[in-house]
């Protein structure tokens, strides 16, 4: 394949206005920026105007792989889609599982940047260096799975294919894409797909990845497999365990909750994560048994091109509208007495995928669809739903340090909270006596002090440490989103077989190494993070992010005391010295969050008044002259 090792060695552009294709070499990125999100943020930088709307055709959708991708064992199959989302005119991106962007890659790409806008619906043809811009009239209105698998059909079931669904061609803020696996992406993006008349992509590569030390390779591969037994983690469910069956990304070895459920309707599909838990409350309270609508529920989102996120809390939304008398059922043109049956859910998802009646505001999302009902509805908003639509899962009030990942990134930043929270799970279950994990307060102290600067990292019960933290968890998930390596396994934080259960924070960046052949250290690798984040930052302050300003979190962190957590009912973690503390009822300290601010630019090199980052910061990064 390439000369450059870990990588296809090519970016493939495709200008949809001037049906134009041709290729750039990854080389000009790949050394500062590595792959995925780095990747991606370097070609927004270069090539988004920040005046140009989501739906302009300037704007890119861009599909990134990384190094790993394509190379068995290490969980770096998962791809990202970078893009400026219609949910608030900024950049964002989503991250996907699967093997879509194993074939990208086997293909001969490394990326995909797409612009331009379609005159007619379209779908792209990539099958090993052969590249077509190919009608797709027949396909639009139809569901995103039923296109995949009408264009499988057609194309053969080798193909990967991802595609929107009506939601996204009628551009809902929260339209998704959805790939084999039933790989979902969201950020809305799936709307910026629509808007440049693009149903789908089909990917066919038969290509493999060259490695720069095969041997060193398989080394780590083992190191990382004995540091990862028994490593897993299960999600609450009604249904039954024969149901669900593992559903590996491409090459993937380690155990993880990705699956697929066989529902009784003889429909099967993914079943992991938020989309797992979809509706399964409301069904249950609804018909008053287990059932399977909830898995239905998310089948209907995922045909129709939804994100399930942001309809759970817009469904929240309209269950408080109703009984409050701000909206009825005739209003709506939804049973909305009946929210929690399978009526109400298909009759909402399909009226906002279409844009039907009340279903066109909502299709707006909740925020702009409260905005317009009123002062009586946007109160209703005010107590739980964060700026993008989402709940605040491990939010500021839980971990004090996941204020900061909140305040400065354009969506849910997943990975970021996930470094703090499954390791409190994990803490809160062995606390509590459930869980039979080694996850002591010692062991957790042990392992903040390692990867993220300090023991009192781990002491929830105060604000120190934790600005630090922020940005050593900010630089490595960057680095990682850029490698990409996948989030179940990755970063190795703990494990069974060391004594003191401390994992290893080096294994990345000598995977990168080892691929690659390009030598760099653990902090090297952190420092190319660093880079990442900070370019991320200029892309968000040049779309209007005003800095410390606009580093906030909505009012109710400050505000409404925190109920529960997930998975943690008494939201325990370790206080000082480790002692079991709860921060139930608790808020955030605005006085205590300004000051973490001020520690944090510090720390970040940037201005601490204003939050805006240096000439002398971005140089020293190489990311200006
Ligand atoms: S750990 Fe799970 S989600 Fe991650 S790459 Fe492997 S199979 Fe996919």
């Amino acid at each position: 394949m390439s000369h450059l090792k870990g990588y296809a060695g090519s970016i493939l552009r495709i200008d949809l206005s001037a049906k134009k294709i041709y290729e750039t070499p990854t080389s000009e990125y790949a050394d500062l920026f590595i792959g995925g999100r780095g990747i991606g943020c370097k070609i927004y930088w270069d090539e988004v105007p920040p005046e140009a709307d989501a739906f302009h055709p300037e704007n890119r959708m861009i599909f990134l792989t990384g190094p790993l991708c394509g190379i068995p064992g290490f969980a770096g199959a998962r791809w990202q889609v970078c893009a400026k989302s219609p949910l608030h005119n900024r950049f964002s991106y989503c991250n996907l599982g699967g093997s879509w962007g194993v074939h990208l890659k086997f293909a001969g790409y490394d990326a995909l940047v797409v612009h331009g806008k379609a005159d007619r619906p379209i779908y792209l043809y990539i099958n090993n260096g052969v590249v077509e811009i190919r009608d797709a009239s027949r396909f639009w209105t139809k569901g995103a799975i039923d296109t995949r698998e009408a264009l499988k059909k057609e194309l053969g079931n080798s193909f990967r294919i991802v595609s929107i669904g009506p939601a996204g061609e009628n551009r809902v803020t929260f339209a998704i894409l959805l790939a084999d696996n039933d790989a979902t992406g969201g950020s809305g993006l799936g709307a910026v797909m629509g808007s440049k008349n693009l149903k789908a992509i089909a990917v066919y590569g038969k290509g493999k990845v060259d490695v720069a030390s095969p041997e060193r390779a398989k080394e780590l591969n083992k190191r990382v497999s004995e540091l990862t037994k028994g490593m897993t983690l299960s999600l609450p469910t009604v249904f039954a365990s024969d149901k669900i069956k593992k559903d590996s990304c491409y090459g993937c070895t380690h155990e993880c909750i990705r699956s697929t459920f066989h529902g009784k309707s003889g429909r099967k599909g993914k079943f992991m994560c938020q989309a797992a838990l979809f509706y399964q409350t409301r069904a249950q309270r609804y018909y008053g048994e287990d059932n399977e609508v909830p898995f239905e529920a998310t089948k209907l989102c995922d045909n129709y091109g939804l994100d399930t996120h942001p309809i759970e809390t817009m469904i929240m939304w309209l269950g408080r509208c109703y009984n409050a008398n701000v909206l009825n059922e005739e209003q709506a043109g939804l049973p909305l007495s009946r929210i929690g049956s399978l009526e109400f859910v298909e009759k909402l998802i399909r009226d906002i995928s279409r844009r039907d009646g009340f279903g066109d505001l909502l299709a707006n999302g909740t925020h702009r669809a409260a905005e317009a009902l009123g002062p009586s509805a946007k109160n209703l908003i005010k107590d739980y739903i964060t700026r993008t639509g989402y709940n605040p899962v491990y939010g500021a009030r839980m971990f004090i340090t996941t204020a900061l990942f909140y305040a400065m990134e354009p969506r849910l930043p997943i990975q970021q909270l996930h470094e703090i929270s499954i390791l409190g799970m994990l803490w809160a279950a062995q606390a509590a006596g459930h869980g039979n994990n080694y996850i002591t307060s010692q062991v957790f102290r042990a392992i903040a002090d390692r990867f993220w600067g300090s023991e009192i990292a781990a002491d929830f019960s105060t604000y120190e440490g934790k600005a630090l933290a922020a940005a050593k968890i900010q630089d490595r998930q960057y680095a990682k989103e850029s490698l990409i390596l996948c989030d179940f396994i990755w970063p190795i934080m703990h494990t069974e077989i060391t004594e003191d259960h401390v994992g290893d924070p080096t294994l990345e960046s000598k995977v990168y190494s080892a691929v690659t052949g390009k030598e760099i250290a653990e902090e090297g690798l952190y420092r190319i993070g660093e880079r990442i984040f900070n370019l991320q930052r200029a892309i968000l302050v040049r779309e209007g992010h005003k800095g410390r300003e606009d580093d906030t979190l909505e009012e109710f962190n400050f505000t409404v005391p925190l109920k529960g957590d997930f998975l943690n009912e008494d939201c325990l973690l370790p206080g000082e010295d480790g002692k079991t503390f709860s921060r139930k009822g608790m808020v955030v300290d605005r006085e205590g969050f300004e000051r973490m601010k001020d520690e944090y630019y510090r720390i970040r090199g940037w201005d601490v008044s204003t939050g805006l980052q240096t000439l002398r910061k971005l140089r020293e990064l190489k990311l200006s002259a």
